[in-house]
């Protein structure tokens, strides 16, 4: 049971030292690393450029957008290494090369662009940046920024929980092109302060997801489990919650496990915990 649900010994979401936000350690050294902890597939998404257009509107500074995204010349070189390490590992595992897609509305001519003129073997959807104080901010910088420049700018938690599922469901509905990822990266991100800030009333998203999970469902589309959220202090869940992964499984949305690594020692973080959830709710008679 459960090889219907998902597929085991599979990480879906990584990242490598192309991003800077994460270590410079190497990307080999991801691999070698699942490997030795039994893993058979492995997916690099890495965040590609941002839109020009995009990093002039975000408030925070230059460092800040340094921080998020490569430039397009290591893009190439990205590609290059991941390539490489999918030959050099073949007969150890399997390497899918993918990106971790930002839906930006409004800039998705480039976001096409990009897909457009890179094939790429897996790939997430996800939403960083939401419209707000003078200009664009990060969902998921820090609990004073999303304080600061989201809850103080729509005026509270619920709304910015609203823009952040409406932005969502923009992004199930969105021309990205033939190359449009199949996945939704970490659909619950916006809960990552929510032991510091959360809406009133804990179900409050419980009927946007509910209706975001139809739309996955129409589209075809599957859902990263994303294991980042169980071990931020502010946060100690998994994006999605539990009960989102039932609801999904209900409706055959295919899951996939991410551990959304940005350093060595995270590959294959809470694969067990993982496991485990997902045993339990297969055994449970729908
Ligand atoms: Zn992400
Ligand atoms: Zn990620």
């Amino acid at each position: 049971m459960g090889h219907e649900y998902f597929q085991k010994y599979r990480d879906g979401h990584t990242h490598t030292h192309f991003c800077k936000h994460g270590s410079e350690e190497r990307a080999e050294l991801y691999i070698v690393e699942a490997i030795n902890k039994g893993f058979r597939q492995y997916s690099f998404t890495e965040h590609p450029p941002l839109p020009f257009e995009l990093t002039q509107k975000i408030p925070n500074g230059q460092w800040l957008v340094d921080e998020l995204a490569m430039s397009m010349n290591e893009l190439k070189d990205y590609f290059k290494i991941c390539k490489e390490l999918k030959e050099k590992y073949r007969e150890k595992i399997d390497i899918l090369v993918g990106l971790e897609i930002d839906f930006i509305s409004g800039m998705e001519s480039f976001t096409r662009d990009l897909l457009d003129s890179n094939e790429l073997e897996d790939g997430l959807l996800s939403i960083h940046f939401l419209p707000g104080k003078n200009g664009w901010r990060c969902v998921d910088y820090s609990a004073e920024d999303f304080h600061d420049g989201l809850v103080k700018y729509y005026g509270s938690v619920e709304k910015v929980y609203d823009a952040y599922y409406e932005m969502v469901e923009e992004s199930i509905d969105a021309n990205l092109g033939p190359n449009k990822p199949s996945r939704i990266g970490h659909l619950t991100l916006i809960h990552k302060y929510q032991h510091y800030l959360k809406p009133k009333d804990p179900d409050y998203d419980k009927e946007h997801i509910t209706k975001i999970l139809s739309k996955i469902k129409r589209n075809g589309m599957e859902l990263d489990v994303n294991l980042a959220g169980l071990f931020q202090p502010m946060c100690k869940e998994m994006y999605p919650p539990i009960w989102v992964i039932q609801e999904a499984m209900n409706l055959g949305i295919p899951l996939v496990y991410g551990s959304d690594s940005h350093k060595v020692e995270h590959v294959g973080r809470g694969y067990d915990y993982f496991i485990n959830i997902m045993n339990k709710l297969v055994m449970k008679p729908f």
